[in-house]
């Protein structure tokens, strides 16, 4: 990590490294003098910095480039094995993780089972899980750049803080100082889905998108959003609540303690019990109401529909919101597939503004384990890339 900056002088080189960085990792490669045309840094200042990042080992000299005559120029990549992270699910019963390179191929996942929900005993099967995934992905623990950790609930990520999670009960925990103390490597938490779109923007190969929407479907309803290139967490990270918008003031109970929330009538519980009422008293899960609906019943299809008109309608209303160039519906809910997704495009359509729908891009993602995993670990490597006047609060102890 690099320390925190002192002065200007600290500071400005802080931010040009990040800049070079950042461009070396979206041309894939590049040489010097590309470099100084690309950032309008002077010659002098490229060669110091990617010398340094050379020194790193985050930047290395590559096979020579095309040139109209004479030497043809040393070109830079990123050294995807120059560092290592780890990304952490903290989810029910268990945590998930993946160590992968900063390119996020994955060198080795493993799952850890949560005793119980104590923070201390959390801490301490978190630690266990990252000492296992640092072995098996045969790195040294000093290459490891830090741990990622993405969590349900709100979390406020600059200050490293479980505001509040609703499936282990924690309020204000300060779970970053804790594992810090531990692992004596720099931690990051956020919202699960808010790593998971940091992972859209990170994990795609080439420029990332600038405006975006990631919307989860499953046991809750997750939104992350991307504006300008940042990931936008509202003032204390409980922004994105789309599962709690309100869609029907007599509707049913939500979790959150009121009523008619986009949840109670989308979440894969809100399906399977209406399902159960119009579809057959035992209908057992979201995977049995899917195969119903594929084997020709009907009404089964018909609940499809209806949840991605209403899907459809929450679309067009964010698209009218915020104007983004893609909204990226992610989830175990995907498995809905194709009379859930046809809804939501025609409804979508009929909702948004005319001339903002052209080119807003609906992606259904495919879906994996793997993804919250691996979000998590891009918590991390943002931080790798992201200029220090885009850091949000948190200092990060030195090592
Ligand atoms: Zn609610």
């Amino acid at each position: 990590m690099n320390p925190i900056p002192r002065g200007n002088r600290d500071l400005i080189r802080s931010i040009n490294r990040s800049i070079l960085l950042n461009v070396i990792k979206t041309e894939g490669e590049v040489s010097r003098v590309a470099l100084a045309h690309m950032t309008g840094l002077s010659p002098a200042t490229v060669t110091t910095i990617t010398g340094q990042l050379i020194q790193e080992g985050l930047v290395f000299e590559k096979a020579t480039g095309d040139s109209t005559g004479g030497r043809p120029p040393i070109m830079l990549a990123l050294n995807p094995r120059g560092g290592f992270v780890i990304g952490i699910k903290l989810m029910e019963g268990k945590a998930v993780g993946a160590i992968t390179d900063l390119n996020a191929s994955i060198l080795a996942k493993d799952a850890i089972i949560l005793p119980d929900k104590q923070v201390n005993t959390s801490v301490e099967t978190l630690v266990k899980l990252v000492n296992r995934l640092v072995q098996q992905g045969g790195i040294k623990k000093k290459q490891l750049m830090g741990v990622g950790i993405g969590l349900a609930g709100v979390v406020d990520f600059a200050q490293g803080i479980v505001k509040q999670n609703p499936i282990f009960g924690w309020k204000n925990v300060n779970l970053c100082e804790l594992l810090e103390a531990r692992m004596r490597v720099p931690v990051y938490i956020d919202n699960d889905v808010n790593t998971l779109t940091l992972g859209e923007k990170w994990l795609e190969p080439g420029k990332p998108e600038d405006n975006f929407i990631v919307i989860t479907l499953g046991r809750g309803i997750g939104m992350g959003i991307v504006i300008n290139g940042q990931i936008y967490r509202g003032k204390g990270g409980g922004a994105g609540e789309l599962g709690h918008i309100m869609v029907d003031p007599n509707g049913p109970k939500c979790d959150c303690g009121r009523q008619g929330c986009l949840e109670t009538l989308l979440s894969d519980r809100a399906l399977v019990a209406e399902a159960r009422q119009v579809v057959s008293a035992d209908v057992s899960d979201l995977d049995d109401l899917i195969a119903r609906m594929k084997a020709g019943d009907q009404n089964a299809a018909l609940i499809f529909t209806k949840a991605g008109q209403l899907l459809g309608h929450q679309i067009a209303n964010l698209v009218n919101l915020f104007d983004p160039k893609l909204i990226i519906i992610s989830g175990e809910g995907i498995r809905m597939g194709d009379v859930f997704f046809s809804a939501v495009r025609s409804t979508f359509n009929e909702g948004v503004m005319p001339g903002l729908a052209e080119d807003t891009e609906i992606r259904v993602n495919s879906w994996g384990d793997d993804i919250w995993a691996l979000g998590a670990a891009s918590l991390v490597i943002a931080e790798i890339f992201i200029s220090p006047i885009q850091k949000e609060g948190r200092a990060i102890p030195n090592r």
